[in-house]
């Protein structure tokens, strides 16, 4: 498919829900002539904190930031290993990378997250964190993973891009690792546009993320132009420029008050997938576990191998062709070139996740479908079955 005809599809794989508010909010802090990090973040980190019941909250400009800025605040170092799912996101690896320090790939369970087994098998002397990825949203199986780290020392940060809100046996998702990281990128189930968060209740790490984040310097940097700001300021380590804007956090503000109607809208769209492609033989349903919520940033349906005629490169140019946008989630990080010429792997690695990934399609999944959208989601892909 070339841009134009992706263009024109009926139903894209993603959209953004930008309504009048956030419209409003943005519009506010323009003509405020405060345009970055100010105010505002301030606003979105205590919001932010106190809707996941977290201490602290720090607010970025990607998740990819947290992630790398949270293996900063631990003392990450060359020498070290970081365990990290294998099916994820390019992001959640390259920040051991940053380093010079081992990204240690290990498979999924058939429910798509991290598999406990394999951490075990996984830890050595050198593990200094582990990386759980709630995939699609559903959380990953915590207190077996903490309870791995806690026998070695070793720090969890789980990479929450796809899970906010999220519970896990009673429990908030933000509240379950040492430091959790979140995205507000323009698909995420909230977004500032670019953005992330990185949230702990260490005091200690949240000020030196805080600090990392903007050049290393020290106390509140960002206050240097206010009325009364100082011109003085010292330098404690070579940092990063990942500060949050105002326009960002004034989006983040409302979409954070929406949070539990595009909730809601998430999860009617699931349920009317699931009632409409359960019975079919051709599909495999998302997992659910009883013990944990479902956030539903995505919707991955599976194929079942040997039912369809089509395969699944074919299944996606067939929903193209009928105006349906889809993508994958994800190409394993194990079988693209960088990890395979660095560390060795081979596809046969991790079976798990490469039959999941040879399967696997998502479905568009956003509030802002509507039911004739979601009617022909269900009608071409219910179609591809019967055909
Ligand atoms: C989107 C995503 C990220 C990166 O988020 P950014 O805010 O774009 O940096 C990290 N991990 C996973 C699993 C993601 O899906």
């Amino acid at each position: 498919m070339n841009s134009a005809e992706r263009a024109s599809l009926q139903v894209p794989f993603a959209r953004p829900d930008i309504g009048e508010r956030e419209v409003a909010a943005v519009s506010e802090v323009l003509r405020s002539g405060w345009l970055t990090t100010g105010p505002r973040t301030k606003e979105f980190e205590a919001a932010f904190a106190k809707a996941l019941g977290v201490q602290h909250a720090v607010m970025l400009n990607s998740c990819t930031a947290a992630l790398h800025l949270a293996l900063e605040a631990i003392g990450l170092e060359r020498a070290d290993e970081v365990i990290v799912p294998t099916l994820t996101f390019a992001a959640t690896a390259e920040v051991v990378a940053y380093f010079g320090a081992r990204p240690v790939l290990v498979d999924v369970r058939p429910d798509h997250n991290m598999d406990p087994n394999a951490v075990e098998r996984a830890l050595t002397s050198r593990t200094k964190a582990i990386i759980p990825v709630h995939f699609a949203g559903m959380p990953c199986d915590m207190d077996e993973i903490v309870e791995l780290a806690r026998s070695r020392n070793a720090a969890v940060i789980d990479d929450s891009a796809h899970c906010f809100p999220g519970e896990y046996r009673g429990r908030t998702v933000g509240t379950l690792a040492d430091i959790s990281c979140f995205s507000f990128y323009a698909t995420k189930t909230i977004s500032t546009g670019e953005g992330g968060a990185a949230v702990t209740s260490n005091e200690q790490w949240a000020e030196r993320m805080r600090m990392m984040s903007l050049h290393g310097i020290s106390g509140p940097a960002w206050k240097r132009y206010l009325a009364g700001g100082k011109w003085y300021y010292e330098i404690e380590a070579p940092g990063y420029k990942y500060n949050m804007t105002d326009l960002a956090a004034a989006i983040g503000l409302v979409q954070l008050d929406r949070a539990q109607e595009f909730l809601d809208k998430r999860r009617r769209i699931a349920a009317r997938y699931n009632r409409a492609f359960g019975e079919l033989e051709a599909y495999e349903l998302p997992p659910r576990r009883s013990d944990r919520s479902h956030a539903y940033h995505l919707y991955v349906l599976k194929l079942r191998r040997g039912v369809l005629s089509l395969d699944r490169k074919q299944f996606i140019d067939k929903l193209g062709a009928l105006g349906i946008g889809t993508s994958v989630h994800f190409i394993p990080l194990h079988v693209h070139p960088y990890y395979q010429r660095t560390f060795g792997y081979r596809p046969e690695d991790f079976p798990v996740a490469l039959d999941l990934y040879e399967r696997s399609v998502s479905l568009p999944i956003y509030p802002k479908m509507s039911d004739g959208d979601i009617d022909a989601v269900i009608e071409a892909v219910r179609g591809l079955a019967l055909s």
